[in-house]
């Protein structure tokens, strides 16, 4: 029998991943390799090929497998033009056809989207969305990124860089964002946005509270810790990051009306010391006319965390077929 496999490959600041994945999300083959060893892409596009070719050959069970497409999640990506442009996380400067690229040295389909588009669309292949027409995802890490799909498409924007919830200003004149703005919501709801609102908590009781701590080592896990052995200010940390990320979340069931909206990421496994709070806020400050039609649920991803780039980005080319 002939086994159809997509690459999905995810770019990271600090690793890039890649699998070979099946029609079911069955992951055939992974490796990661670290992002700092290559400085030019064409590089990088190499020495996937070869993996990719190597597992295609060498393995028994993959005599008859046959990659049908490429896809790729990555920050700054344009997916109407297959590029990565003036991403601030990676080494590579200006505007990367990477699409092109790969196309070029595997002479198969090969697509690009952000990162939190690609999990959207990983979330309604493979996981809790199946079935959906609408719905939104969430992405909660270093910063947080949303994929929006709406009467079962994904949306794109005229430009390809639509569903950027990240940067809708949530406090104004609030905290410096990297866009150049102020007060956007990753700036508050994200793995690096709890740890500021950790700091200031500390810093309203006592002003010197931070003197004594190697403020470089506390994370979002690290106050994850502190809040499940009782510690308030943590605790309180994650109320405040689960009202706002509720506030955000009620006023973006106004757009699209989802049905369904799935969090995922490093802050998202913190549980229901984040969901708590999210719902709360959610449901208190929803318009009523959603209130009274069926449920909207605020649910946590159903992909495996560490797999769940890789099925994102092999998505956009089983979405396709
Ligand atoms: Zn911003």
């Amino acid at each position: 029998m002939m086994v159809q496999l997509a690459a999905g490959i995810d770019i990271g600041g600090t690793n890039i991943k890649f699998g070979l994945v099946d029609e079911d999300g069955k992951i055939h083959s992974k490796d990661s390799v670290p992002t700092a060893d290559f400085p030019d892409p064409k590089d990088l596009v190499n020495t996937i090929a070869e993996k990719i070719g190597i597992f295609l050959k060498g393995k028994k069970e993959a005599v008859n497998s046959k990659l049908i497409g490429i896809g790729i999640g990555a920050p700054n990506s344009n997916y109407f033009k297959g590029t990565i442009e003036f991403a601030v996380n990676l080494k590579w400067k200006g505007v990367i056809p990477l699409a092109k690229y790969f196309h070029d040295k595997l002479n198969v389909p090969a697509f690009l989207t952000n990162d939190a588009k690609a999990a959207a669309l990983g979330e309604m292949q493979f996981g809790g969305a199946k079935g959906m027409k609408d719905f939104i995802s969430i992405t909660l890490g270093t910063g947080l990124g949303s994929g929006i799909v709406a009467n079962g498409k994904l949306i794109y924007g005229h430009d390809g860089f639509a569903g950027e919830l990240g940067h809708t200003i949530i406090i104004q004149y609030g905290r410096q964002c990297s866009c150049g703005r102020k007060g956007c919501l990753e700036q508050y709801c994200s793995a690096t946005g709890i740890v500021k609102t950790y700091f200031e908590i500390l810093k309203s009781e006592n002003p010197h509270a931070l003197d004594a701590l190697d403020t470089n080592q506390i994370d979002s896990k690290y106050i994850y810790e502190q809040a499940l052995s009782g510690n308030e200010a943590a605790f309180y940390a994650f109320n405040y990051t689960g009202e706002l990320l509720g506030y955000a979340l009620a006023n973006s069931v106004a757009y699209t009306s989802p049905q369904t909206i799935f969090l995922s990421g490093g802050l998202a496994q913190a549980g229901e010391l984040i969901f708590n709070p999210t719902i709360l806020s959610f449901e208190k400050n929803l318009l009523p006319v959603y209130k009274s039609k069926s449920k909207i649920n605020i649910l946590a991803s159903s992909l495996k965390e560490d797999d769940a780039a890789i099925l994102g980005a092999a998505s956009l080319i089983w979405q396709q077929q």
